[in-house]
Formats: structure tokens, C-alpha cells, sequence
């Protein structure tokens, strides 16, 4: 039985109190959250207080990480390592945004893969198709090719702590979220392309979440497929009561 994870990816929104209080009103609802495991994803300005001030029910973890684990002259980044050390858990790894603006490629994300398991950070490897994509019909094929450059170079064994997020990328903050069945489809291909590289058992385990637009509205619905194991939430995770909805919608 695979647990849900809801997690919020704030990007770069909310000056330092604004945050501070949309933590601590998640954090003072944890007690409700159940079975579901709570991921929230700040500006990495203010992971190591959140961490700090975190209950045991609310997971911290980095938009994005160093693809290296040396210490040394890499201005401006921070290692795995060091998210680890300041009791962040997870690590979103080749979001969209990562990938367009920043020219994040495949093998790059690889690496960040790589530096997040050496230094046990659990991964959140995102994947995608653009709208072109999409509506030339190659979708599945794009995603089977990035999943194949980002992961072929681990063992199963490796990546026993690695969260897929499918995220189409017409999807990511433009208010259209895949239908149900676009999703579950996209999903189950997802699995099934895991299990042909990692064998059966890895891939019923691995958690896929979905992401792109999801709100309290449509959480349920997508939650509720039989491959979609829980979302990674933008928008909606920036307002206190939209979160704790679709965390309730994952129970
Ligand atoms: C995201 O950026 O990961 C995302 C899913 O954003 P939104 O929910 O705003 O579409």
C-alpha cells in the first residue's frame, strides 16, 4: 500500500513573515494530516528555520539542489548535504521551471539525483511534456525519454526513495489540469515504464505524484486513481485553507 504525499512547491513566493505564518498555520493543523505524508517546499532562504520549527508530521524539503556534494566554489548553491544537515528531508529535482529558465537537462538532473541519494535526501524527480507535445501525440514517448536519461544510470536499489512527479507542463499554473484520465493514463504508462527497468516490485512501491493546477476542487478525483499517489501543489499550496483541503482530499 503506497502512502500519499502531498507537497507544496512555494517557488519563489512570500517574504519571510508571510511564510513564517503559512507554516505554522499547516504546521498547527498536523495532528489531521493522517496517513498522508505533508512535504513543504519554501524558498531555500528559509528551509533551515522551518526544519527547526517543523513537527514530526511535516516534512521539509529544497525546490531544487547542487548536483554536487563536494563543499568548494559552487557560488551560490547548496548541497544535499547541507539541506540534510539542516533537517531537510526531501529534494525537488528538474521542475519545469528548473528545466526552461535554467537550461536543466536530463544528465544534469541525473547528477542532482545522485548527490540527493549519496547524501540521503529523498528525491522528487519531475517530468513533463509541453503542450506541443501533447497535442502531437508524444507525450508518453517524451516522458518514457526523460525518465530513461535521468534514472538509467541507478540501480533499483539506489532509488528505493525516489518520488516521481508527472507534471505536464501546459498544466503548471495556467489553471488547466490534466482530466483524471489523462493523469491515471500518464501514470500507469509512468509505472510500467519503471517496471520494465526496475522489475515489478520497485515500481509498485514508487510513488507518482501528479502536479499541474491541482486545487481542492479536482484533488479528490485525482487522488482517488489508481496510480496517482498524491500531488505536487504550486499555486494552491501558497494559501493556508486550499493546502490543508487538498491534504484532507489525500486522506
Ligand atoms: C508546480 O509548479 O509544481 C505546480 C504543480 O504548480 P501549479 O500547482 O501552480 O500548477
Amino acid at each position: 500500500m503506497r502512502k500519499k504525499i502531498v507537497a507544496g512547491n512555494w517557488k519563489m513566493n512570500k517574504l519571510s513573515d508571510s511564510a513564517k505564518a503559512l507554516f505554522e498555520e499547516i504546521c498547527a493543523h498536523s495532528q489531521q494530516f493522517g496517513n498522508v505524508t505533508v512535504m513543504v517546499a519554501p524558498p531555500s532562504l528559509y528551509l533551515a528555520a522551518f526544519a527547526k520549527s517543523a513537527t514530526s508530521k511535516v516534512c521539509i524539503g529544497a525546490q531544487d539542489v547542487s548536483a554536487h556534494n563536494d563543499e568548494g566554489a559552487y557560488t551560490g548553491e547548496f548541497s544535499a548535504a547541507m539541506l540534510k544537515s539542516t533537517g531537510g528531508r526531501y529534494a525537488i529535482v528538474g521542475h519545469s521551471e528548473r528545466r526552461s529558465y535554467h537550461g536543466e537537462t536530463d544528465a544534469l538532473i541525473a547528477k542532482k539525483i545522485r548527490a540527493c541519494l549519496d547524501a540521503e535526501i529523498n528525491p522528487v524527480y519531475c517530468c513533463g511534456e509541453s503542450l506541443q507535445e501533447r497535442e502531437s501525440g508524444k507525450h508518453v514517448q517524451v516522458v518514457q525519454s526523460q525518465i530513461n536519461e535521468a534514472l538509467s544510470g541507478f540501480s533499483a536499489d539506489e532509488l528505493k526513495t525516489l518520488v516521481i512527479a508527472y507534471e505536464p507542463v501546459w498544466a503548471i499554473g495556467t489553471g488547466k489540469t490534466a482530466t483524471t484520465e489523462q493523469a491515471q493514463e500518464m501514470h500507469a504508462d509512468i509505472r510500467q515504464f519503471v517496471s520494465s527497468k526496475f522489475g515489478a516490485d520497485f515500481a509498485k512501491e514508487m510513488r507518482i505524484l501528479y502536479g499541474g493546477s491541482c486545487k481542492p476542487s479536482n484533488a479528490k478525483e485525482l487522488f482517488s486513481q489508481k496510480d496517482v499517489d498524491g500531488g505536487l501543489i504550486g499555486g494552491a499550496s501558497l494559501n493556508a485553507d486550499d493546502f490543508l483541503a487538498i491534504i484532507k482530499a489525500a486522506q
